[in-house]
């Protein structure tokens, strides 16, 4: 064990890639936690609190936003890397910054943009969330974006198309070479689907678009529904508490499975350093075999049941309209957006305009896209 505490295997700023642009050492802090303090000042990350993550936001005051979301991507991010001894900060800095490339209104907001980026290179929301921390958010005198460390970015570029990997140099050569990231990076990714497999049972429940009765037979829920129901006899089925206590549960185990799998494969692998990991040829961070069929089979029947159900599609086919006018306009009229874009557009070839133009529809909230749509079209 070093000094720190951490695990030979984990990342460690002393033997990072680095910043950029080289800055004085932070001060009574770590470079990974300046990381996590930049992003959670950025304006990005304020912006997560209004936008979509499965429910749009007027939808509901208690469904998750992006900003909720990510923090609780954050909180199960961070109970593994302490467990496995990695480091927790850049866990929990890469988590917090995982959705700041996201469009409004989820995951139909980003199809829509993929769509209209279509002969412009497309849009990867994973991609832009490196965009964001890289380009867009302008808070420095000296550099561009945040300037964050390397392996703050490797785990914020969680998936890359090859044609992008080879724009990016250092950062995309693992999509080339097909190596993987770091283990917190490879947590973050694996605590995200963690999360939303968990609470979307919940705000699914809630919204009315799944039932218990639905639930109680598949994998995972189901498991652990029983136990609670032989558990607790007397609480009514109507009981909100039969779900907390069932969800939280499953969370548990969740996590349990993966921290202990996790640890086996990290004996059986033995790596001496990050650089090892990255070339043990598989990913180190993951659930048992068994674990991981019944979290999959459960993500289906939530794919099939609530991002797809009909009154989500009524949603999705709205807001995607919202979407492609708003980005027909500002291709029409550059001088319709802010002018930190339409000067940055100006005289520009038509893909580097669209890509500005998409800049500014994938930073907007939920509520400006809908604003700006009634300005524009209304
Ligand atoms: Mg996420």
């Amino acid at each position: 064990m070093s000094r720190a505490g951490l695990a030979a295997f984990a990342a460690n700023a002393k033997r990072s890639r680095g910043r950029v642009y080289s800055e004085p050492p932070p001060v009574e802090r770590g470079e990974y936690q300046r990381d996590r303090d930049r992003i959670i000042h950025s304006t990005a990350f304020r912006r997560l609190m209004y936008k979509t993550q499965v429910f749009v936001n007027y939808e509901g005051d208690l469904y998750r936003t992006r900003l909720t979301h990510s923090l609780e991507v954050a909180q199960i991010g961070r109970s593994v890397a302490l467990a496995l001894r990695l480091n927790e900060p850049l866990t929990e800095a890469i988590c917090l910054a995982h959705d700041l490339g996201h469009t409004p209104f989820g995951h139909a907001g980003q199809d829509a943009l993929n769509a209209c980026m279509k002969d412009y290179g497309g849009f990867e929301h994973n991609l832009q969330s490196l965009r964001v921390v890289d380009l867009l958010e302008s808070r420095y005198a000296e550099f561009p974006g945040l300037n964050l460390m390397f392996e703050t970015r490797e785990g914020i570029l969680k998936h890359c198309s090859k044609r992008n990997a080879k724009a990016l140099g250092d950062l995309g050569t693992r999509f080339l070479e097909r190596t993987q990231p770091g283990l917190e990076a490879q947590i973050a990714d694996i605590a995200d689907a963690i999360a939303y497999n968990h609470h979307d049972v919940d705000d699914g429940l809630r919204a009315g678009l799944i039932t218990l009765r639905q639930l109680a037979r598949q994998p995972l829920f189901g498991d652990y529904y029983r136990v609670v129901r032989e558990k607790y006899p007397t609480l009514a089925t109507t009981d909100r508490r039969l779900v907390y206590e069932t969800i939280r549960r499953m969370i548990g185990a969740v996590v349990n499975d993966l921290v202990t799998n996790s640890r086996r494969n990290l004996e059986e692998a033995a790596p001496a350093s990050i650089d090892d990991v990255r070339d043990a040829g598989r990913a180190l961070i993951t659930m048992s075999a068994d674990m991981h069929e019944r979290h999959v089979a459960l993500k289906k029947f939530l794919n099939r049941h609530l991002y797809r159900h009909e009154k989500k599609l009524e949603m999705t086919t709205r807001v995607q309209a919202v979407l492609r006018t708003l980005f027909n306009c500002y291709m029409d009229d550059n001088s319709l957006m802010p002018n930190e874009f339409s000067d940055a557009a100006a005289g520009r070839p038509e893909a580097e305009r669209a890509r500005v133009v998409a800049d500014y529809i994938a930073g907007m909230t939920d509520r400006f896209a809908f604003q700006a749509h009634e300005r524009i079209a209304g």
